[in-house]
């Protein structure tokens, strides 16, 4: 790990911020995950966008000009070894100078930057595809989601997937459709129809779902792409099934509980759309 705290370069094991940060406290941040490809950042500006809209959705005053923080992403990125590398950009409301929930407790905003060598996805998430589980949220959500330092309930998805011998869930918003992973976005397939829920049933923007979109947009894809609410039910009576994130890409998922999806191997059109996104994105 080389990481940048507030414009400082350090070695993973030196990183250090303070216990009053409130993004320790209270999860009170912002962050963003992306990565470079040959030490080209992926959609920086889009990332570092979607940073403040999130910001904005807990009325969180970034002290950081978007211009600032994407100097010191590319600092970062300049500085490590790394040529293919996870970028992730957190952005706290800032150091306490009480404990308190009162933002005005706080001085400007910490910027923290990590970054580490990404490595390929494991071969067998292509030839095997991964099982996922359904995870019933308890919260309510509603309209795309802010990417803050609270993870609780994907957190909690996460764990009860992997203890389960899954590799994430699904989860399920209080009105029963299914929204996402706990960091990734959700597909279908059904007929030669692509389908993924809507960013209102409290979905995060995800900018691997966006660049898809565009691709559908820009009649790129072998097949329709629709934005609709989805029951567990189209989850597993669907054809063929992945997930999407900016890290991961497009990764099969062939397994849900126990029900496996389509003949249980990775789908031909997912596949399919693996290798037309990373023809698109590089
Ligand atoms: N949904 C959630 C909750 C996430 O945390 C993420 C990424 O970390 C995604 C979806 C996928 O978004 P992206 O494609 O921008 O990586």
């Amino acid at each position: 790990f080389l990481v940048n705290i507030n414009g400082t370069l350090l070695k993973g094991p030196e990183a250090k911020i303070s216990v009053f940060d409130r993004g320790f406290l209270y999860g009170d941040s912002v962050y963003e995950a992306t990565r470079t490809f040959n030490k080209r950042p992926f959609r920086i500006d889009q990332h570092i966008d979607r940073l403040f809209l999130s910001a904005e959705k807990i009325s969180l005053e970034p002290t950081y000009s978007k211009e600032v923080i994407l100097s010191e992403v590319l600092k970062t990125i300049e500085a490590a070894p790394f040529k293919d590398a996870t970028i992730r950009i957190v952005l706290t409301r800032g150091t306490n100078s009480d404990l308190g929930l009162d933002p005005a407790l706080s001085g400007p905003n910490n910027l923290v930057v990590f970054t580490k060598e990404i490595k390929p996805n494991p071969a067998w998430w292509i030839t095997d595809g991964v099982s996922m589980i359904f995870f019933q949220k308890k919260i309510e959500a509603s309209g795309s989601l802010p990417k803050t330092g609270n993870y609780q309930e994907n957190i909690l998805a996460n764990r009860e997937a992997t203890s389960r011998g899954a590799y994430d869930s699904f989860m399920i918003n209080t009105h029963g459709h299914v929204t996402e992973g706990t960091t990734s976005n959700a597909w279908v397939i059904k007929n030669n129809i692509l389908f993924t829920p809507p960013l209102a049933d409290g979905v995060l923007d995800g900018l691997t779902r966006k660049a898809l979109l565009e691709m559908a947009k820009r009649q790129m894809l072998p097949l329709p792409l629709v934005e609709k609410s989805l029951t567990k039910d189209d989850f597993l009576s669907a054809d063929e099934c992945f997930i999407t994130s900016t890290t991961r890409n497009v990764v099969p998922v062939t397994k849900i509980e126990s029900h496996l999806i389509g003949n249980g191997k990775p789908g031909a059109l997912t596949l399919k759309l693996l290798e037309l996104y990373l023809e698109f994105v590089k």
